[in-house]
């Protein structure tokens, strides 16, 4: 699980100190895992514009482990994948 606001603010961890539980990109919605991968408008134009300029056209699964399935799909050399994983 990936440690975001909203995952924390499920296991009573406050936000007093500022910032609040919302995107830090977008400002919009709880920030979780799924809408830092799928639904927030700032991060998928981040990868769009990572894959448009690795020149992959795809669109972005809304569940993040579709969304890392996909993007592992996408090399077929396994040299380069564990360059890839870390993207
Ligand atoms: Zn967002």
């Amino acid at each position: 699980m990936i440690p975001t606001k909203g995952a924390l603010l499920k296991r009573g961890i406050s936000f007093n100190s500022g910032g609040g539980p919302l995107c830090p990109f977008c400002n919009n919605s709880l920030e979780s895992s799924d809408h830092l991968f799928a639904s927030c408008d700032i991060s998928y134009s981040v990868w769009q514009l990572l894959y448009n300029w690795l020149n992959f056209s795809i669109v972005l699964p809304s569940k993040p482990i579709h969304h890392f399935s996909t993007h592992m799909g996408l090399i077929s050399n396994h040299r380069l994948s564990k360059f890839w994983s870390v993207i």
